[in-house]
């Protein structure tokens, strides 16, 4: 047995099962939910998210082929599509493990035919995103040389730029109304409709029933987090708001407590001092956890269900945190980084407010050595 670490992610089954099966109802029987566990899952742990998904939904969507191979020893039978840019390298061992591969420009679609034509691709296309993605120039001869060598063009896909950052959502459609005339070029060129047009993210697939296409890509929201506060506004406008459950705990244990006088300083830069006399509890966790040292003096965590303030400097592997008013509080309590405790709640958003980034850069950035278990 592996020693029990200082620090660990807790994932509930239950709140990732329950919003694959809100995003299924939301979709409809005619498109497919791909789950997308890139980066592992959002924080969330890769094998773990996809252990608990497995018998929800066949699609996964990673970044990269090493991601992938790490989602089929948990679901063998799962079928895995690459969203982000492969190496040349990877596609051999890609195609013969059955991973599909997004296909970006002509250049890649040239490389699959050398080197995997028998692979299952599916083709980004360029519509206004300026990412990967096919440009509508191109689109034509990429197809023919795709044709030719036998590879088998199972998807079409695209990423919309402005949906989750507005409530103006004229640039997505414009996106919208250029894959659908790439889908149109493709069916030309091949002589068949490609079986599986996919192009809505969490966002689009909230707000946006024409995205949904053969196969929704739902990242950020099967994780329980909303893309975005205008996105929520946009649902609840819309008449459409999922309820969607916050699946992550993060937590650690109380290393030590420690009573001290007003003003004296904590931490690395003597940034702060106690404001009374109180006590102070150290934490053993830090920046190198993935807790963004940008929290410093400003986040709050839970101890014992009540709020317990940073305090000064968060450090590599420790931080202290304000536990004066919270009685009783002692060595190996467990406190709670992100998620609920008794009443109390630390949101993922409440942090990326205050070091100024977005609820996905805060859970993704969670160190991945990170235990994390499925509860
Ligand atoms: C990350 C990603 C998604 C998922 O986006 P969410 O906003 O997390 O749902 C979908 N499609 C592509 C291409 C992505 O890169």
């Amino acid at each position: 047995m592996a020693l029990p670490p200082k620090t660990w992610v807790e994932v509930s089954r239950a709140a990732l099962r329950h919003n694959a099966r809100q995003f299924k109802r939301a979709l409809g029987p005619k498109t497919a939910l791909m789950v997308v566990v890139k980066s592992n899952a959002y924080g969330h742990g890769l094998s773990e998210t996809v252990r608990a998904l497995r018998d929800h939904t066949p699609w996964f969507g990673v970044d990269s082929v090493p991601e992938a191979i790490l989602g089929l020893k948990a679901a063998p039978r799962a079928r895995f599509l690459v969203l982000g840019a492969s190496l040349p390298t990877w596609i051999g061992s890609a195609a013969r493990k059955g991973i599909r591969l997004s296909v970006s420009s002509p250049e890649e679609a040239a490389l699959v035919a050398r080197k995997a034509p028998r692979a299952t691709v599916h083709l980004q296309i360029e519509t206004g995103f300026t990412r990967l993605g096919i440009l509508e120039k191109d689109l034509p001869g990429t197809l023919r040389r795709l044709r030719r060598a036998g590879t088998n063009v199972e998807g079409l896909f695209t990423h919309y730029a402005n949906i989750e950052d507005t409530t103006e959502h004229s640039y997505a459609r414009g996106q919208l109304a250029r894959f659908r005339r790439a889908l149109d070029v493709a069916e030309t060129i091949l002589g068949r409709a490609v079986p599986l047009p996919h192009t809505a993210c969490s966002a689009a697939a909230i707000l946006f029933p024409q995205t949904h296409f053969a196969l929704a890509r739902v990242g950020v929201s099967l994780y329980g987090l909303w893309p975005s506060k205008e996105t929520l506004v946009s649902a609840r406008a819309a008449g459409r708001p999922l309820d969607l459950r916050t699946a992550l705990t993060w937590k650690t244990t109380v290393a030590q407590v420690k009573t001290v006088k007003a003003g004296t300083p904590v931490s690395y830069g003597l940034t702060e001092r106690m404001p009374r006399s109180g006590k102070v509890a150290v934490l053993p966790v830090g920046y190198w956890d993935g807790y963004d040292r940008g929290l410093s003096s400003v986040a709050t965590t839970l101890v014992r269900g009540r709020a317990a303030k940073v305090l000064g400097r968060v450090c590599m592997n420790m931080m202290m945190v304000d536990v004066s008013g919270i009685p009783g509080v002692r060595m190996g309590d467990e406190a709670v980084l992100i998620g609920r405790q008794g009443r109390g709640e630390v949101r993922v958003e409440h942090l990326a407010a205050k070091i100024g980034t977005i609820n996905y850069e805060v859970v993704t950035r969670i160190n991945p050595t990170l235990p994390r278990l499925l509860v």
